[in-house]
């Protein structure tokens, strides 16, 4: 048992969907060529003046609304300074002193069960410029089309003491961007992204211990692992009487370990200042009562509404609405086919692992929600066997092929209709007279031959419960 508590604070980056930049107008299309979307103002020509996007402000509103935090009336863009060649204008335009949201929180569950996160403030800002360095050509490029792009920054208290409740709120803070329709939520493309301040403490002190701030985390399983390795690393330094030091810690993805990429003597000082170009940000009343008056249903609370409207287990129910995707297919799936439970049933096994295995997501996929909710009609009318189903849904799942055309296309189809049934029976039984005698003096066991017979006779197709009820009938 380690004596040590683990102290976690996080920082997520969120690029919200715009279609225009944060002070300018040019576009935020991921893909185009480099510095195809660029203007002076985001180049950081001199004498340009900025203009603030109004969509960045509903967007961060909204986000603060959604985790419950109190929205600053009176807001302030500051200037964060530091060089670097992706930075043309010498400075972030961000906010430092007076944010636009601030005090919120959001609520996890783990396996210790529920637990509250704080929120301590979300502010807006600008992204950086992407610095290329091509070997082949011997130089450096610099792709000014990120810079600008908006982006809001979601800081955590140090609330989290272990890397899962970590990853918990990571991925309920990632689920509620994607829900309010502000951010795609893609951590490999960068759209959103993570760095995770983590410290030691032997439990009971008050005091926190000394933390270092991992970069470089772009899935959650990076963000858990990178948090474990350091989790050790800082014990075993304590342990040996050395001093952690407050640095920046870039994670290495291949060796799951983090080395130092600057430490503190290197940190920078911002210098920051209000930004003299942009005024203070009033935000009047009727803007935040229509942004929260749009508001959509929350993760958490479809989960609810999915236990109770559906009667899904809470498992069954927080899987299928952490992507909002998901939760879409499923309601879409039950309107067509209402088996709320069977349903769900197929998502959280056969289609869940596909899409794991893929990378996929549900918005992707070719069965649609219609042709699942047939597919398990067919099998609830008994149509087909559920075998037969689970043989075909590759396909389905490959092709978008129509289930109805492809159950036919290959034999599936059961037969249920108990006449048409009847004839086989009756035909095996008068077939097999000596079986029909043993199982009348008492070889119960028999009855297994006699519908291996019924299943033949069939070729496969008679409905194993519907041959095993004509027989009990027959055989009485
Ligand atoms: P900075 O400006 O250097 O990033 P902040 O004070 O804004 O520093 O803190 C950044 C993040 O670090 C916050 O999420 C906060 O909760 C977290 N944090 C602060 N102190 C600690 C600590 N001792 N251990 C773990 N996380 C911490
Ligand atoms: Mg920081
Ligand atoms: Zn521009």
């Amino acid at each position: 048992m380690t004596r040590y508590e683990t102290v976690i604070g996080l920082e997520v980056h969120a690029q919200l969907k715009t279609k225009s930049k944060i002070f300018c107008a040019c576009s935020t299309q991921f893909g185009a060529d480099p510095n195809e979307n660029v203007c002076p103002v985001c180049s950081g020509m001199p004498g340009v003046l900025p203009v603030l996007n109004r969509k960045v402000v509903e967007y961060a509103a909204k986000m603060g609304l959604a985790i419950d935090c109190e929205i600053n009336r009176k807001s302030v863009f500051a200037r964060k300074n530091y060089f670097y060649p992706d930075l043309p204008k010498g400075y972030q335009t961000s906010q430092f002193e007076l944010p636009i949201c601030e005090h919120g929180h959001v609520d996890i569950v783990t396996g210790k069960g529920p637990k509250r996160i704080g929120v301590t403030r979300i502010h807006m800002e600008e992204d950086a410029g992407k610095n290329i360095h091509s070997a082949h050509d011997n130089a450096s490029f610099v792709d000014l089309n990120r810079a600008c792009v908006p982006l809001i920054e979601i800081v955590s208290e140090p609330d989290m003491r272990s890397a899962e409740e970590a990853v918990a709120y990571l991925k309920a803070i990632r689920s509620i961007l994607v829900y309010l329709d502000i951010c795609d939520g893609n951590m490999e493309e960068g759209s959103f992204r993570c760095d995770a301040n983590v410290s030691v403490r032997p439990f009971g002190q008050e005091a926190f211990g000394t933390r270092a701030e991992l970069k470089n985390l772009n899935s959650f399983k990076h963000v858990q692992k990178a948090i474990d390795y350091e989790v050790e690393r800082q014990i075993d330094l304590v342990e040996d009487g050395e001093a952690v030091v407050q640095e920046t810690r870039l994670y290495d993805a291949n060796k799951g370990t983090t080395h130092s990429m600057r430490g503190k003597e290197e940190a920078h000082d911002y210098r920051y200042f209000p930004c003299p170009d942009l005024v203070p940000l009033v935000l009047e009343e009727a803007w935040l009562d229509q942004w929260k008056s749009e508001l959509p249903e929350l993760p958490k609370a479809r989960e609810q509404r999915f236990i109770s409207q559906y009667g899904l287990s809470a498992d069954a129910s927080e899987v299928l609405t952490s992507e909002r995707d998901m939760a879409e297919y499923f309601e879409a799936a039950v309107a067509a086919f209402n088996e709320p439970k069977k349903i769900a049933n197929w998502l959280m096994t056969d289609i869940l692992r596909e899409l794991n295995q893929t990378g996929g997501r549900a918005a992707d996929l070719k069965l649609t929600p219609q042709n699942l909710a047939t597919l398990v009609r067919l099998v609830e009318q008994g149509a087909i066997s559920a075998k037969s189903a689970k043989d075909i849904l590759p396909e389905l799942l490959e092709t978008g092929a129509e289930p109805e055309a492809l159950v036919k296309a290959k034999g599936l189809v059961q037969i249920s209709d108990t006449s048409a049934l009847e004839a086989d029976v009756d035909a095996v039984l008068a077939e097999n007279p000596k079986e029909l005698a043993d199982y009348r003096a008492g070889k119960t066991k028999l009855m297994g031959f006699f519908v291996g017979q019924i299943m033949r006779r069939t070729k496969g197709q008679a409905n194993p419960a519907v041959v095993n009820q004509l027989l009990a009938e027959k055989l009485k």
